[in-house]
């Protein structure tokens, strides 16, 4: 009987349960939070106030685990879109084109997302979710050098130990997996941090009808050093829409609607303002501080013991203004599934040879998103932290993509930058000279 124990049923556990599925026994998923009854956010996932995006690259791969989860989203009321056509875009300090394309998106509140595939999870013969369970420590055995299972309650609970082949950390950014290898003097997690200091301000808005509206999403993206205030505005379930505020290095938006309005009416770009200045506010107005993204890497470690899997934030916890951090954790959850589909579990080093190899494709996920979302920070002098090999020279040829003449160009970008493909795709001859042949920086 194989058993497997996933600390954390957020996105990444979730995804994670259905990926490795077909090839344990039995699944336990431990989540801290209660159960809730209703589609409202909650107190794990406290960003869940706050616009998600779910990037076409994430969605793909989610869709693929989940085929009936677009008629589970537009039955909720999630709206869907062609992103090349419907998301009116400010980068770069102009609109980009707008065509019909081959980016099909879904809109939707992160709650929504999340209660869709929890749906589809619950349903799994071989999964559990436990709730109100907290994760409060790890096993492990020295002699065999992994991880055997966890602990779970605490301070002024009782305290049970569950023992399983597997465990699976999943419990975000907070993850206690870092400090348990120090303590166990396993080593020290290379973190990388990039000091970023942005502040979050959301809420759900009705807006006033406008039948000169033809977008679904509007996006004002800053271009430092001098744009630090960002916007998003997307039209979610039950006709509602969702604005997210954000600025980057303490510019922050703050949480009375006087206030809120007057931060979107002081953004790079008018258009935002002018469709929500007569809205009706249909929540309260919610923050959240995000310091610095986060790159934990496990896979330079080389006493990482065996048993224990981080997916998810618990590995890298991106600038949200790029919404790239739900589709990482999804094709990391799913490339972990693809790894064990190619696991001989008979083989007695079965579980060590997983995280090797499932740590070298984790490298592979996160280069793309993590250099995308550095270009654009190093943009700020008061960004901290350590600049990609190349970023300067990366900035000035993605300039040249984003001024380009040719819809196909644009359309390659927005694939990069949905994880659809990887960012070397820029870089190949035939696609750099036609860069080079249809910018308008000429
Ligand atoms: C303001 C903001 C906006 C964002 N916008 C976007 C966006 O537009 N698009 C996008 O793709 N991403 C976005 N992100 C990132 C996205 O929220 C995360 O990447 C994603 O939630 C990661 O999922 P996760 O399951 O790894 O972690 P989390 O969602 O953080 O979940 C961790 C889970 O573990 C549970 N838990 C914690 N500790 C324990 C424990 N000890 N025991 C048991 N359970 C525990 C928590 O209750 C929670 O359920 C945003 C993030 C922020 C902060």
């Amino acid at each position: 009987m194989t058993h497997v124990i996933i600390a954390g049923g957020s996105l990444a556990g979730l995804v994670t349960a259905k990926a490795i599925s077909p090839y344990f026994d039995s699944i336990d998923i431990f989540e801290a939070d209660s159960k809730s009854e209703d589609l409202g956010p909650r107190k794990g996932v406290p960003q869940g106030r706050h616009v998600h995006g779910l990037l076409k690259g994430g969605a793909n791969a989610l869709i693929n685990l989940f085929p009936d989860l677009p008629e589970k989203l537009e039955a909720n009321g999630a709206t869907s879109a062609d992103f090349c056509r419907d998301v009116k875009w400010y980068i770069n300090k102009r609109f980009m084109p707008r065509f019909s394309g081959s980016i099909p998106i879904y809109f939707q509140s992160r709650p929504l997302l999340e209660y869709c595939i929890r749906e589809e999870v619950s349903a799994l013969e071989n999964v559990q979710i436990h709730y109100g369970t907290k994760v409060s420590d790890f096993t492990y055995d020295p002699s065999e050098e992994r991880v055997t299972g966890v602990v779970t309650g605490g301070d002024h609970d009782t305290k049970y130990t569950h023992t399983a082949e597997l465990v699976i950390d999943a419990t975000g950014r907070g993850s206690l997996l870092p400090k348990w290898l120090k303590q166990k003097k396993l080593g020290e997690v290379p973190t990388e941090n990039t000091v970023v200091n942005l502040g979050y301000a959301s809420c759900f808005l009705k807006l006033p009808p406008d039948s000169s509206r033809d977008w679904s999403s509007l996006l004002v993206y800053p271009t430092g050093p001098t744009e630090v205030r960002g916007c998003t505005l997307v039209s979610v379930e039950n006709d509602k829409w969702l604005l997210t505020l954000a600025g980057y290095h303490k510019d922050h938006p703050p949480a009375d609607r006087e206030g809120f309005l007057e931060f979107a009416r002081k953004l790079p770009r008018p258009e935002v303002y002018e469709a929500v200045k007569d809205a009706e506010f249909l929540s309260e107005i919610s923050l959240h501080k995000f310091p610095s993204s986060q790159y934990r890497k496990y896979f330079e470690m080389s006493d990482f013991p065996a048993g224990i899997i981080p997916v998810g934030d618990t590995n890298i916890s991106l600038n949200p203004l790029f919404g790239q951090g739900m589709s990482v954790a999804i094709l990391s959850a799913t490339s972990l599934g693809d790894v064990l589909a190619q696991t001989d579990f008979a083989d007695k080093g079965a579980y060590s040879r997983i995280a090797t190899v499932y740590h070298r494709r984790l490298r592979q996920i996160f280069t793309t998103p993590w250099d995308l979302a550095m270009g654009q920070d190093f943009k700020y002098p008061e960004t901290v932290g350590k600049k990609p090999f190349g970023w300067r020279i990366k900035n000035i040829f993605k300039d040249l993509i984003l001024s380009s003449k040719s819809e196909d160009v644009i359309e390659s970008f927005f694939k990069v930058v949905h994880l659809v493909d990887k960012e070397w795709v820029f870089y190949h001859p035939k696609r750099a000279l036609k860069v080079l042949m249809t910018s308008n920086k000429q």
